[in-house]
């Protein structure tokens, strides 16, 4: 047996075979087909090379919007190449006649065709030739997605190289045990997604896809970061020992859910849930939350591949989830596109983190702000609502939105259309900008989140999604503790109430520390919940504030995790199963 350690995203620990995701996934085999089959493959193409049409013409038009017609022409060029007649027919010769997977036709076509452009004459040429990569590259992704999908075999473990958030909710649906894989970080949205779905996962373990055969027996545990090839029996006995006090372990903490969520000295902390799906509604009340502190919306796109969602469905979708949270308010996101989020459309940005992202996106695009706005306003009459904005770094940003709140309400009064303006409006404090300009901001809205994801990403210069940087992207840095009690006492100077709802919140060692600096609700993937409630109802103000105090003065900061894991032990609240 083997053992490797990567960063626990999802807590839960499974047994199964591997299967490999990413080895599968790279390399384009030479597969022969039957007579019989060759219209399959044939219809396959064709459904691949429409949706690289479909791609391709959003990507057209949104470059048109945001950069310019001239930059367009590269995707108009190579929207012209998947139906020009030298490529289209010959891969579809080479399926009928040669008996070949389409992925394997069109690989083999394109490059043939692609290495006559890069060996012309014409410089024009040669150029195209990378597009005429970007063109083959988009449809083999369109073919293997069908294929891999439904070759993913249930009660799995995928080990894979990389994943998106949208993978893993493909996968979760295909009933898989758990993942593994060598990129991503903590806070990546992959590994976000796997924690709602409840899929125990380990990311960032670099080279995961070299030690695992398709077939192995893998363990996985999702909380600590261990992934154990081949175990041998004594192994297994020992997992299925942590396995069963994991889950004690669990029940024991669902006994506090009827409990408040209270300091020894009485003071309150509201916890709230993160939400990505419909299907984690009944989570709010299983572990007690009290309302949605995160609804991120963008996950509602993600599902759907799609780029627009109409106002409808976003109504119905957002109407339900007030309704679950209800009496407890809802927290909506408003879209957070970008980053790591970008949608297929496949629109590039070197570096799309510091891009064309959240509010920056919503307000260039009406036709995403709008519709999105008329739907969370109709469906706030059904229950407490609370609007919020994704990466705020100025004053205007939020002037400017509140203009279109505005007049989208108005718009909805004057068609007769049933809503309500009565919704406080947030931000979230995610930017280094927006939280040292917090005294300001601070006026212009009705509440704080932090979102430390990002704060950290962006404060520690560290990708959030990076294997290669993980160890150091550390939210327990006093360099983002002293941002966070910054803002706090800015929201506290102007009486609005501050929360945090980036995966900090998960971090029961943090959880003191937020506690003292007056950070007064905490959201979070609702499993977590009452494991922080047991810290929460195990600690007082005083005892806050000293460990707020400490980890902010430290110079190491292994330091503070070290005298935070010895704070919990003796608060009888260790992490140890
Ligand atoms: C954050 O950045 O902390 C956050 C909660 O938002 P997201 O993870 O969706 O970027
Ligand atoms: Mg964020």
């Amino acid at each position: 047996m083997a053992s490797y350690a990567g960063s626990g995203v999802a807590p839960g620990i499974v047994k199964g075979p591997a299967y490999l995701y990413a080895k599968v996934s790279f390399s384009v085999e030479k597969k022969t087909i039957q007579d019989r089959d060759v219209k399959v493959e044939l219809e396959k193409f064709e459904r691949a090379v429409q949706r690289s049409e479909r791609d391709l013409k959003k990507i057209i038009a949104l470059t048109r919007d945001k950069v310019g017609s001239e930059s367009a022409v590269i995707f108009e060029a190579q929207l012209l190449m998947l139906r020009d007649d030298a490529l289209y027919d010959t891969v579809v010769e080479a399926i009928s006649s040669n008996h070949v997977v389409a992925e394997y036709a069109v690989s083999s076509v394109m490059s043939k065709h692609r290495q006559m452009m890069e060996g012309s004459d014409s410089e024009y040429l040669r150029e195209r030739a990378n597009d005429l990569l970007d063109v083959q590259e988009r449809l083999v992704r369109h073919l293997r997605r069908g294929h891999i999908l439904s070759d993913i075999p249930t009660q799995t473990v995928v080990i894979a190289e990389n994943l998106t958030a949208a993978d893993i909710i493909l996968f979760s649906r295909k009933g898989i045990l758990g993942c593994a894989t060598d990129f991503g970080g903590a806070t990546s949205h992959v590994s976000i997604m796997a924690r709602s779905l409840g899929v125990p996962a380990v990311v960032g373990m670099h080279d995961i896809t070299e030690h695992v055969e398709t077939g192995q027996t893998v363990i996985v545990d999702g909380a600590k970061g261990e992934v154990i090839v081949a175990p041998t029996e004594a192994e297994e006995q020992a997992y299925a020992a942590k396995r069963t006090r994991f889950e004690r372990l669990l029940v024991e903490d669902r006994a506090l859910v009827p409990l408040p969520s209270q300091t020894l000295d009485g003071h309150q902390i509201n916890l709230e849930a993160n939400i990505e799906l419909r299907e984690e509604l009944p989570l709010l009340s299983e572990y007690g939350a009290d309302g949605i502190g995160l609804f991120r919306t963008e996950m509602l796109l993600l599902m759907e591949s799609r780029l627009l969602v109409s106002e409808e469905e976003q109504y119905e979708l957002y109407r339900d989830v007030v309704k679950a949270a209800a009496p407890g308010y809802t927290t909506f996101r408003m879209l957070d596109l970008g980053g790591d989020k970008m949608l297929p459309m496949g629109h590039r940005e070197q570096n799309p983190f510091l891009g064309w992202r959240g509010i920056r996106v919503l307000l260039d695009k009406p036709d995403i702000l709008v519709p999105q706005l008329r739907a969370i306003l109709r469906a706030a009459r059904h229950g407490p609502t609370r609007l919020l904005l994704p990466m705020v770094t100025s004053r205007d940003e939020i002037r400017v939105f509140r203009q279109q709140l505005v007049k989208v309400h108005a718009e909805l009064e004057a068609e007769g259309i049933p809503c309500t303006s009565d919704i406080p409006l947030g931000i979230m404090i995610e930017v280094p900008a927006a939280a040292l300009q917090a005294d300001s901001l601070a006026r212009e809205v009705d509440f704080f989140s932090i979102g430390t994801n990002d704060l950290t990403q962006y404060v520690l210069a560290v990708d959030r999604g990076n294997d290669l940087v993980a160890g150091l992207f550390d939210e327990l840095h006093p360099a983002v503790l002293r941002l966070i009690r910054h803002t706090v006492r800015a929201a506290h100077r102007q009486d609005i109430p501050v929360g945090l709802c980036g995966e900090l919140a998960t971090n029961l060692q943090a959880v003191p520390v937020l506690v003292g600096l007056g950070v007064t609700s905490l959201s979070a993937s609702p499993v977590y919940l009452p494991s922080m409630k047991r810290i929460i109802r195990s600690m007082n103000m005083e005892e806050g504030e000293e460990v707020a105090e400490r980890a902010l003065r430290s110079e190491d900061v292994r330091d503070t995790h070290a005298f935070l894991a010895a704070w919990l032990s003796e608060h009888g609240c260790g992490l140890d199963y």
